[in-house]
């Protein structure tokens, strides 16, 4: 028996793990102090009412010989549910048919198994820094990962023009990195910068040029309140032949433990050889899922409604706030940061030149507030420290406090 040897290449998911080794030991001998966690990406806010009736009533349905429900049979996502995702895409000034939507458990899932519908070795251009779950998955597949710089003199978002081709691969100097995948997480986690309509036109405009499909994650679509941003890629001309998108309810409405997404396919979506990719994903979803529960998809489609709707951006107002808080702390100490504004994360520079984990190391020892430290999303984060604002008021007013 031989395993995948792809899994050797993966780094040791040491981030977390040594954030929990330090911060236990520190508690260990101060077992007084009171520890203000900023560094995870969970939420903290309950599920709204909206939510939590619906759910109820489903589960009273489901007790009900006569509303009962089992496997949902187009294992897609009920109508119902995409009716209202559709309706939320339409609110954004976007057209999409419900055939393009395929619900699912979430959007880490769809971010790890789309790979699996091109053909092996693709080569993926991941920016740096970013969400790990990107780089680990194609790693797995056996793709071949490109890097794309964010830093701070492109604001974290790097730019097409950017792609620097591995002289191996470079038939002559700046040519175009012939790329079949493209991921682009805006609003970024962990920097919470995101693209503009003009930015985001360059890469569908250079992955129609080079005959690739973006990966568009929008998990933090609903933290833009910036209107002249875009919160779908589909807002953008081209994208519908070249782009995929990937949309979660964690953090719109708080489902990051109840396990509801959704990706787009756009029917125009096509392989080289004249395939749609949108029945190739259906294909993949239903032959290795079984769909989402009735309970959470009922759930979901409350957070879509007027009521549910308010009630999420209540939730969602209060994070704002923790994160203009924080911000209002790190410009009054002169610390420079991007994102906190249209995304939860505040993506801070370490100051006097310090690295991501001696910095994390001053905060846990000096201040007693855990962060995460920039390294652990990329060799670009390191000098850079990632802050959320998924606490608490009180927390983050203390926290602020204590810078
Ligand atoms: N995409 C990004 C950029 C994320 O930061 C996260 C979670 O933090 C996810 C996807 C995962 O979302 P889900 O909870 O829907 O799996």
């Amino acid at each position: 028996m031989k395993l995948n040897q792809n899994y050797a290449n993966l780094r040791d998911s040491y981030l977390f793990k040594t954030i929990a080794q330090k911060v236990n030991a520190y508690k260990a001998e101060n077992p007084e102090a009171k520890i203000i966690r900023l560094g995870i990406g969970d939420v903290t806010r309950p599920l709204v009412p909206a939510v939590v009736e619906a759910m109820g009533k489903a589960v009273v349905e489901m007790g009900d010989a006569a509303a009962f429900r089992g496997y949902d049979d187009g294992g897609v996502g009920y109508d119902f549910l995409l009716d209202a995702i559709a309706g939320y895409y339409k609110a954004k000034g976007v057209t999409i048919g419900t055939d393009e939507i395929i619900v699912s458990d979430g959007a880490k899932s769809d971010v790890g198994n789309i790979p699996g519908i091109f053909a092996a070795g693709a080569r993926v251009l991941i920016p740096d820094p970013v969400y790990p779950a990107y780089v680990d998955t194609n790693l797995i597949d056996g793709n071949e990962i490109i890097y794309i710089d964010g830093n701070e003199s492109n604001g974290f978002l790097p730019s097409s023009t950017s792609v620097s081709t591995p002289p191996a691969l470079q038939p002559q100097p700046n040519a175009s990195v012939k790329a079949d995948l493209i991921y682009i997480c805006s609003p970024n986690n962990p920097t919470g910068a995101v693209y503009d309509k003009k930015q985001l036109q360059e890469w569908v405009d250079y992955a129609l040029r080079v005959g690739a499909v973006i990966l568009f994650d929008a998990a933090y679509e609903s933290f833009i309140t910036d209107k002249t941003l875009p919160r779908s890629i589909f807002e953008i001309d081209g994208a519908r032949r070249c782009a995929i998108e990937i949309c979660s309810f964690s953090k719109l409405a708080g489902f990051t433990g109840v396990r509801c997404g959704f990706t787009v396919v756009p029917r125009e979506l096509l392989s080289e050889d004249g395939k749609t990719l949108l029945s190739l994903w259906k294909r993949r979803q239903t032959t290795k899922f079984n769909g989402v529960s009735y309970i959470t998809q009922r759930g979901a489609q409350a957070a879509l409604s007027d009521s549910g709707l308010s009630q999420c951006r209540e939730n969602i107002a209060y994070y704002q706030e923790n994160a203009r808080i924080i911000g209002a702390a790190l410009t009054k100490l002169g610390i420079k940061f991007f994102g906190g504004v249209n995304a939860p994360y505040i993506w801070l520079k370490c100051p006097d030149g310090r690295g991501s984990w001696e910095y994390f190391d001053y905060l846990l020892n000096e201040k007693n507030i855990v962060s995460t430290p920039g390294a652990g999303f990329g060799k670009n984060g390191d000098g850079f420290l990632r802050l959320t604002s998924f606490g608490t008021r009180e927390n983050t007013i203390e926290a602020a406090e204590r810078l």
